[in-house]
């Protein structure tokens, strides 16, 4: 395989590897795998549960590269760029469909207050290239969503953002690079080995992969591996739920409002969303939040109410202080990448994380500019 071994922060040695590790097997863990085989490397992922088990095969799947935080706006582009070429090399690669598709999406303003903001961000959203984005009044709005609730002052109408299903893309991602040499085992990493201050070998209990790379890819659940590094990694687990319901009539297109959306996805059912609980490591759904949901969703679109319900699903957003990644090599380790951090954006940026620490891997550099996503930034 493919060399890759580091020397310090920046630079890496040429030398027979012992191999790669990626700990954590969500969307983030199968793209580095994904394009760690494009550039002819392989290795070993090691996930506790099953592929994409949590939040990467929950996720509603929205691709929407516009509104990002500022240091993130290129690296969202650049993300969903390789979003649009890898839904036809993964069916190419592996027969998976991952229903990838473009659609229009339609940002609500009920109040002369958001109304406002929104106007105000249009620059910023309507500069960005190969994407409209237009304030338009309410009567131009109903008439592309006539089942919205009254009240509506207008909203901004952006062509095209994406959607994917994410199970399907994480599945795609491994199967690639499966037969590209990589392969995904069962297990709960509890810790790293490491000689001097390179690392060594990823501790399984009372096994030992050997390896000279590992990458950190553990979602809302980076922060243990704080310890094992002796840095911090400040993650915290950021609960989300969606309803999927059963709504005669013909498909709604993508419409939000707050931290609240509404899309029928091509399972033909609505999914509707999301909330944003500070609960700890709790995945499991709730009486409480279906009915927040319901309500909040009712209020704009009055025609689900009697929805039936099929399926609610909870799961843990990795979220960070700044609302940005975790990605890059880690400060006093040799060896250890950290990609996480993707927050209410994970699915989206998954492509762009992957390609970089691949990069990196492989490398030892990227040509993309990292610097706001360093997960020494803040260190002292
Ligand atoms: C309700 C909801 C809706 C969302 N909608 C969108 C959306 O529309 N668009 C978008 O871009 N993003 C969305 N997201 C965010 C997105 O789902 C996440 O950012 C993304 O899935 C995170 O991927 P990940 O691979 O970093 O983490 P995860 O999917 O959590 O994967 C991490 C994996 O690491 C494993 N792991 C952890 N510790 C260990 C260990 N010690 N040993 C072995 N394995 C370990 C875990 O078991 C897990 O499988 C949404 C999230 C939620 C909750």
């Amino acid at each position: 395989m493919v060399a890759a071994r580091f020397s310090s922060r920046g630079a890496m040695k040429q030398g027979e590897s012992t191999g790669v590790v990626v700990i954590g097997g969500g969307i983030v863990g199968c793209s580095v795998a994904y394009y760690l085989g494009k550039l002819g490397g392989k290795c070993t992922i090691v996930e506790q549960d099953t592929v994409a088990g949590h939040s990467s095969g929950f996720a509603l799947g929205g691709l929407n590269p516009l509104g990002v935080p500022g240091p993130l706006n290129n690296l969202s582009l650049d993300s969903f760029r390789l979003h649009q070429g890898l839904s036809e090399s993964l069916k190419e690669e592996t027969g998976i469909d991952t229903e990838f598709e473009l659609h229009t999406s339609l940002v609500l303003a009920y109040s002369e207050l958001e109304a406002h903001a929104m106007q105000l961000g249009l620059t910023l959203l309507g500069n960005q290239e190969g994407f409209t984005a237009e304030w338009k009044n309410n009567t131009d709005i109903l008439a592309i969503e006539p089942r919205l609730a009254g009240g509506l002052l207008g909203g901004i109408v952006i062509q095209y953002v994406g959607l994917v299903e994410p199970y399907k893309l994480a599945l795609g991602f491994l199967q690639a690079a499966e037969k590209m040499g990589s392969h995904m085992r069962h297990g709960t990493v509890t810790g790293l080995k490491f000689d001097s201050d390179r690392v060594t070998a990823v501790l399984v209990g009372n096994e030992e992969i050997p390896c000279d790379t590992v990458v950190l890819a553990m979602g809302a659940w980076s922060r243990d591996a704080a310890n094992w590094i002796g840095m911090d990694i400040p993650t915290s687990p950021l609960k989300g739920q969606i309803l999927r319901l059963r709504v005669p009539g013909p498909p709604m297109t993508y419409v939000s409002w707050g931290h609240n959306y509404a899309v029928t996805k091509p399972d033909d059912l609505v999914w509707v969303g999301t909330t944003e609980e500070d609960m700890g490591f709790d995945e499991t759904p709730t009486l409480e939040a279906r009915k927040w949901i319901m309500e909040s969703v009712v209020e704009v679109l009055p025609h689900l109410m009697d929805a039936q319900l099929v399926r609610q699903t909870a799961c843990l957003r990795p979220a960070t202080p700044d609302n940005l990644p975790f990605l890059g090599k880690t400060f006093g380790k040799e060896g250890v990448i950290i990609a996480t951090g993707g927050g209410r954006k994970g699915i989206h940026l998954s492509p762009i994380m992957g390609k970089i620490v691949a990069d990196l891997v492989v490398k030892g550099n990227t040509s993309y500019d990292i610097s706001s996503i360093d997960p020494c930034r803040g260190m002292s």
